[in-house]
């Protein structure tokens, strides 16, 4: 399985209420020693292999059209991307124009990755989000004029109050733009987010049901669910996401990037000063690391492979990290199949419906 690479881009116009991500609000006037450190920090890595590319942030559709060049050049000079390779740039609609897209497409993306989130004005002003359903929808056609035949668009639902009504029309609305993949984000009121510091709370119970909803919305509609957040039409799948969910290796370049090669994970400072002021002084900013055990790998694998639609296989796990799934694992996961969470099929082992909900349990009574 060919490595991924992921590059961070951590400015963002301002600061969204639910975000817990390390972003810089307001920071965008760093773009040049930004790149500069990530040059450094790419070089490094020269002419690794690596599949799909992901740019995402913060917001990286606010970077100049220089800054843009500026970054497929420190990735086409020190990775050797793979020409088929998909490489998804993020974009937030307020920041989508012509001149930018066509950036976006010459760096070398042939896809995009849309914060649309709601088409619901109040809704949006309510997440503090910079833009508008008719921006959202404007950027839309904007990335189909420059060329990109893939797009995904975000969306988030469960919010305190929000209406099955409500949910419904707002998932009509998103998916009546025709993008050929949709990620969902369940509302959640994480510790570093403003939504935290209002003490803002979700009911988990409504939550649910609307997840079903959504599922059911987005599947009715010709998509397929091929991960617990992620939805596409045939052939659309991210080569970015299955990596991920199939415990590929990955090169994470930026501030609060992570990496996981040959075993080995390690991560970068998740502050702006912090990331600058050590590659100035070092050239890595490099914070800490771990090596995970053979047993350690095997089970990583197979709960993020709990995530995707097809399961995992169990002997084909253990061949490959070369390890057996210990005899009290497989008594708890025959206790999950008993009880409807997940299925065993001949060795592959998938969640249900129900199962999906609960896999935060799910991993913690197996780790
Ligand atoms: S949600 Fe996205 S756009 Fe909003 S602050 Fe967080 S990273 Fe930036």
């Amino acid at each position: 399985m060919a490595r991924s690479l992921y590059v961070h881009i951590p400015f963002c116009a301002g600061k969204c209420l639910y975000c817990s991500f390390p972003v810089s609000a307001g920071f965008i006037r760093k773009e040049e020693e930004y790149l500069a450190a990530l040059e450094r920090e790419a070089g490094h890595r020269t002419l690794q292999e690596c599949g799909p590319v992901y740019v995402g942030g913060g917001t990286p559709s606010l970077l100049s059209r220089q800054g843009v060049e500026r970054l497929g050049r420190l990735i086409a000079d020190n990775f050797s991307v793979d020409k088929q390779a998909e490489f998804t740039f993020e974009a937030n609609p307020e920041s989508v124009d012509i001149a930018r897209a066509l950036a976006w497409r010459a760096a070398g993306a042939n896809r995009v990755s849309l914060g649309v989130q709601s088409f619901d004005d109040s809704r949006l002003r309510w997440l503090g989000r910079g833009h508008t359903a008719a921006g959202a929808a404007e950027a839309f056609g904007i990335l189909r004029q420059a060329g990109f035949k893939n797009i995904n668009v975000d969306l988030i639902f469960g919010f305190p109050g929000q209406s099955v009504d409500e949910l419904a029309r707002d998932v009509d609305r998103i998916l009546a733009l025709g993008s050929e993949h949709v990620s969902l984000y369940m509302l959640e009121i994480e510790p570093r987010s403003l939504f935290y510091a209002r003490a803002l709370k979700v009911d988990p119970d409504d939550q649910a049901e609307a997840y079903e909803l959504v599922r059911a919305r987005i599947e009715s509609a010709g998509a397929r669910q091929y991960e617990v957040s992620n939805f596409s039409f045939p052939g659309f799948e991210s080569r970015y996401n299955l990596n991920t969910w199939r415990a590929g290796e990955y090169w994470g370049l930026g501030m609060s990037a992570h990496s996981h090669i040959d075993g080995r994970r390690f991560w970068n400072a998740d502050t702006l000063p912090g990331y600058l002021s050590m590659m100035a002084a070092s050239g890595s900013a490099e914070t800490g690391s771990e090596q995970l055990s053979s047993q350690g790998k095997l089970m990583e694998a197979f709960l993020f492979g709990l995530r995707l639609n097809e399961g995992v296989d169990i002997l084909l796990l253990e061949q490959r990290f070369g390890v057996r799934i210990s005899d009290d694992r497989r008594a708890i996961l025959g206790s999950f199949v008993r009880d409807g969470l997940l299925t065993d099929e001949d060795g592959r082992i998938k969640a249900t419906s129900r199962g999906r909900m609960v896999l935060d349990e799910i991993s913690a009574r197996l780790v």
